[in-house]
Parts: structure tokens; C-alpha cells; sequence
């Protein structure tokens, strides 16, 4: 089950030209980026500089947590949480600190996820933001234990949350140990609720597995970027368990906001002042900051 929707997501993955094991990419499509959506082939230049969304089609491709905290949070604001916390390797599964280490190399980042304290458009809040080039950003020990401290400090803190979620599910090389994390997320999630405080989630592409099944879904507001893929099992699990086919736009947030699950699409260009005015509406205690 968990094999078939990382497939999906590896696939989706592959869209997108990438480095692979340091090797850099031939020249064409280092200057030039192909919409895997649209097919229309864009100056990488241009493209970034629009936030890395096609303009033709506007396809939304996967950013990086550097990439999302510089656009979302005012400038010199962040300041970060438990920034050494690395992975241990509970069941010594075979070759897992060096994938940890090759990968921290590769992103610069030392686990799935990036918490911290920010403020936007002025409004103090602690943020959170997980980058799916980390290990499909799976929720292992580190990832749980940060996302529960982030909560655990804006309780302590009286200030609003802004989760950007994307995630392939469990870590698997945790075993049990990830699994764990659902349940300490989602109870930080609710002590957060339970002192008065505004969480929002933000559904990045992918955003699947148990954190679908945990904090991702218990937002106050939950906002989607356009077209990302959210879900729990991969389709193909479903279709075969429930032997019925199911739609096209199935698992896309256009469908999840049909059904209820999500508040708003909002593109990543007006997601700043979206995300500022959220707070500035719930913020009572006025913490602002600016
Ligand atoms: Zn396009």
C-alpha cells in the first residue's frame, strides 16, 4: 500500500529536473524548465521568478522549505526551532543515517521539516514547513517530535500556527516509532485548539499518508495550493480495495474543497496576504509585531 502511493509520488517527483547524486543536470533544461503539465517550455529564470509557477498553465511546482519560508515570512523574521535535532535509528535499518546525511548535504536541511517563530504581514506566529526532498518528507521521530514542540510552544506562547504540510506518509525505516507521531501531533494539535489558538494548515503537493491522517487535517483553516495531490492511500490501494473506479480529479484539492475538506485554494502568489489577513482577523491578543 505504502509502496504503490510512493510510486505515484515518485513519479510526479520525476517531473520535475532535479539533481541526482550530485551530478548536475545537462545544460538545456538548466536553463530551461518544461511544464510537465502543460508541456510549455519556460526560461528557468522567468519561471523562478514567478515562484516557480508555470505561467502558462499555472501548474504549481514543488518549492523548497528555504524557498517557502523567504516568500511567506517578512523579511528577518524567522527565527528557528530545535535546528539540531537530528534521527536517531531505533530499528538500525540498514543504510538510514546515510541516507540522513547524504540528503542533509544535498538540501541543507537536517530532517523533513523547518519550525520556527515569524512574523507575516506583521502578525506574530510560529510556522512550520516540511519539504518533500527529505526522505518525501515521511514523518519520522523528528519530524513528530518538532511539529509537537512548535505546537507546544505557540500554546505556551498564545500565538497562532501555520503548518505547510506535504509529506509521503509513515517513515518506514522508523517502523513504529512513526506511526507513534499521528497520535503526539494531533494531541499538541488539540491542546493548541483547546486554549483558544488559530491553526491554520496550508496543503502542499504531496500532502498523504499519516500526516493526512493527523495534524494535516485538524486546521482551523485549511487553504490547499492549487491542484495538489492530498490523500491518505494511493488510488490504485483504494480502487482495488473497493472495486469501483473513482474519479479523475479524485485526491486533487479542487476535489477535497468540493467535499469539505478544504476551506480555499489559494495560489502561492496570493498566499502571503492571504496567510496575514487570516491572522490579522483571529489575532486578539494583539501581538503584533510592526
Ligand atoms: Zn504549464
Amino acid at each position: 500500500m505504502i509502496e504503490d502511493l510512493f510510486k505515484k509520488v515518485k513519479l510526479r517527483m520525476g517531473e520535475e529536473p532535479v539533481r541526482h547524486g550530485g551530478t548536475k543536470v545537462n545544460v538545456p533544461t538548466d536553463l530551461m524548465f518544461k511544464c510537465p503539465r502543460c508541456q510549455t517550455a519556460i526560461f528557468r529564470e522567468e519561471f523562478e521568478k514567478n515562484g516557480k509557477v508555470c505561467a502558462e498553465c499555472g501548474y504549481h511546482a514543488r518549492i523548497s522549505a528555504q524557498e517557502r519560508i523567504k516568500i511567506t515570512v517578512d523579511n528577518l523574521s524567522f527565527t528557528e526551532y530545535d535546528k539540531g535535532m537530528r534521527s536517531k535509528n531505533p530499528l538500525s535499518f540498514k543504510g538510514y543515517e546515510e541516507k540522513i546525511k547524504s540528503l542533509s548535504e544535498e538540501t541543507g536541511l537536517t530532517e523533513a521539516v523547518v519550525t520556527g517563530e515569524c512574523t507575516i504581514g506583521g502578525q506574530k506566529c510560529v510556522i512550520g514547513v516540511m519539504d518533500s526532498r527529505f526522505m518525501m518528507a515521511s514523518m519520522g521521530s523528528v519530524v513528530g517530535e518538532k511539529i509537537t514542540r512548535a505546537f507546544e510552544r505557540a500554546t505556551e506562547k498564545k500565538l497562532p500556527i501555520v503548518l505547510f504540510t506535504a509529506s509521503g506518509g509513515a517513515r518506514m525505516q522508523e517502523g513504529i516509532v512513526s506511526l507513534m507521531q499521528m497520535a503526539k501531533t494531533s494531541a499538541a494539535a488539540s491542546r493548541h485548539s483547546q486554549a483558544g489558538l488559530l491553526y491554520i494548515t496550508v496543503l502542499t503537493d504531496p500532502t498523504t499518508g499519516g500526516v493526512t491522517a493527523s495534524f494535516a487535517s485538524l486546521g482551523d483553516i485549511i487553504l490547499a495550493e492549487p491542484k495538489v495531490l492530498v490523500g491518505f492511500a494511493g488510488r490504485r490501494v483504494i480502487e482495488n480495495t473497493i472495486r469501483q473506479r473513482l474519479p479523475d480529479d479524485f485526491q486533487s484539492a479542487e476535489f477535497m474543497q468540493e467535499h469539505g475538506f478544504v476551506d480555499s485554494i489559494v495560489k502561492r502568489s496570493e498566499m502571503r496576504e492571504k496567510l496575514s489577513l487570516l491572522l490579522k482577523l483571529h489575532n486578539k491578543g494583539g501581538n503584533v509585531n510592526g
